[in-house]
């Protein structure tokens, strides 16, 4: 099965409250009119399908279990253009398992002053319909995203295409399947976690397979599939000529193409959508997985180094939620400083594992020895994250709950960096390095993250808000101060908030 990350096999279903009570002229009106709103989204990135509107209770109740039946619906935009009383949306919501935007429109921008009659203000009543609707919401704990505005406006359709990402990486994570090739790094303690919880969180399946699995499916590769990797390798990078055919290490080459091709068809035959290696654990490969992790990466598979299989979920994730937008997503470390006053700046990389999908140049493949994991020189992809906006996040297990930690960046420029032969990032953390700092160690969050370029801080607040996860942000707006007290209050909060 090959994995997919597109996001038009997904579908939100857009309900429109009402009641009987305005007879069936109003009702045909509202009915007209939401399927307006809905042609106003059109532009989105997952598909928006009108519902037929929702009128008394039993109807509603009905319209959310199926929602929960039905894998390819993802989520659930509702609005209520006339009022519909929210006992009627009790068991309804309280049924709902799907994500909920509460989207507050109107079918028009201005009001026709001089024509306006009661018969209008009968049938365009959201401004008091929805309030009704977010009272009932509130007092029952519904998790939701409120959007407030006219389709017509580009901002009010961009919150909802970034709840629609957010929608859908919660939708990939609670399907995602998660294979660890061998354990843990030896004595690490942030990639840890418990997994189980993990499960009931998230949804994901996360399992372990002895590497020499993976290892028997690489000795499985045959020669024609390594050539056409190999041809494929040629065309899609700068190659170096000691790894072309008829270079001295050109084997090293092969050796680097059955890799790829023994962990793709591994993962595929398993439904995985996100994988970890541990160079502590290498079995009978002949490498550190290096370049094939690099592509399947920018594939849309998950990826986190030694087992670090939280990252590797996040990794997944934020493939999804960029999925069709410029730029992607990686496995990134904060690996050194720049430390020069005032132009702070952090190096990130790992040892190998850094997708290309964070560049637009065309990434040279180079083999260099590495000083770790006592395995044959690696093949890599070399190159620099583009500059621009970034964002980068960490997933960090708390003991009684997962802490979600965002940094907002801005990658910048490389100096040339001629002996560090690895795919890399150079970047800038808002507000700035030392509070940027501060914050994350005293979050307790992880070392490893996933670097997205695709999507924005926003993406992420509305995937924690789904999946009812604490998500602490550092951005412009950050104080350490500030910052150090919003972690005391969600220590209260997600304890008391969670029950017994
Ligand atoms: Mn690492």
């Amino acid at each position: 099965m090959t994995l997919s990350t597109s996001l038009e096999q997904y579908t939100v279903w857009f309900v429109t409250g009402s009641q009987n009570l305005y007879g069936e002229e109003t009702l045909r009106q509202v009915a007209e009119q939401s399927q307006q709103v809905v042609a106003g989204l059109a532009g989105l990135p997952v598909r928006v399908e009108w519902k037929p509107v929702l009128k008394d209770s039993e109807s509603i109740r009905r319209l959310a279990l199926d929602a929960n039946a039905d894998d390819s619906v993802i989520g659930v935009i509702a609005w209520m253009h006339t009022f519909s009383p929210a006992k009627m949306w009790i068991t309804g919501l309280d049924a709902l398992r799907k994500p909920l935007l509460h989207l507050h429109t109107q079918a028009n921008v201005e009001l026709p002053w001089a024509d306006i009659d009661f018969d209008f203000m009968n049938l365009n009543q959201a401004a008091h319909g929805d309030r009704e609707f977010g009272y009932i919401q509130t007092r029952l704990g519904v998790p939701r995203k409120t959007v407030v505005g006219h389709v017509s406006n580009p901002a009010v359709v961009q919150q909802i295409d970034d709840w629609e990402r957010a929608a859908a990486g919660w939708q990939a994570v609670r399907t995602l399947k998660l294979a660890r090739f061998g354990d843990n790094m030896r004595y690490v303690a942030v990639t840890e976690g418990d997994k189980t919880e993990a499960e009931l969180q998230f949804g994901v399946q996360v399992n372990t397979w002895g590497v020499n699995e993976l290892a028997d499916a690489v000795a499985a590769a045959t020669d024609d599939q390594i050539d056409a990797l190999v041809a494929e390798y040629l065309e899609a990078y700068d190659v170096a000529d000691e790894l072309r055919p008829g270079g001295e290490r050109h084997a090293s080459l092969r050796d680097g193409a059955a890799i790829e091709v023994g962990l793709r068809s591994f993962l595929e035959a398993g439904g995985f959508g996100a994988f970890t290696t541990s160079f502590e654990d290498l079995g009978a490969l002949t490498q550190l997985p290096g370049l094939a992790v690099q592509r399947l990466m920018a594939e849309g598979y998950g990826f986190g180094a030694e087992g670090d299989w939280k990252t590797a979920i996040l990794v997944r994730v934020a493939n999804v939620m960029g999925a069709g937008l410029p730029g992607g997503a990686s496995l990134m470390e904060d690996y050194t400083y720049d430390l020069v006053p005032g132009s702070e700046r952090i190096l990130g990389a790992h040892m190998l594992e850094v997708s290309p999908s964070l560049t637009t140049a065309k990434p040279r493949l180079e083999i260099h020895p590495l000083g770790i994991g006592g395995k044959d020189d690696p093949v890599r992809l070399v190159f620099t994250a583009d500059p621009g906006p970034a964002l980068v996040v960490a997933l960090s297990d708390m003991r009684d709950r997962f802490r979600l930690t965002a940094n907002v960046v801005e990658n910048v420029d490389a100096p040339d960096l001629p002996k560090l032969p690895v795919g890399r990032a150079i970047w800038k953390p808002a507000p700035d390095f030392a509070t940027s700092a501060a914050c994350w160690l005293a979050a307790g969050a992880a070392h490893h993250t996933v670097m997205t370029t695709a999507v924005g801080i926003e993406v992420f607040r509305d995937f924690a808000e789904i999946a009812g996860t604490e998500l602490v942000v550092i951005d412009e707006d950050t104080t350490v101060r500030g910052f150090q007290k919003e972690l005391r209050w969600n220590q209260a909060y997600y304890r008391l908030a969670r029950g017994l």
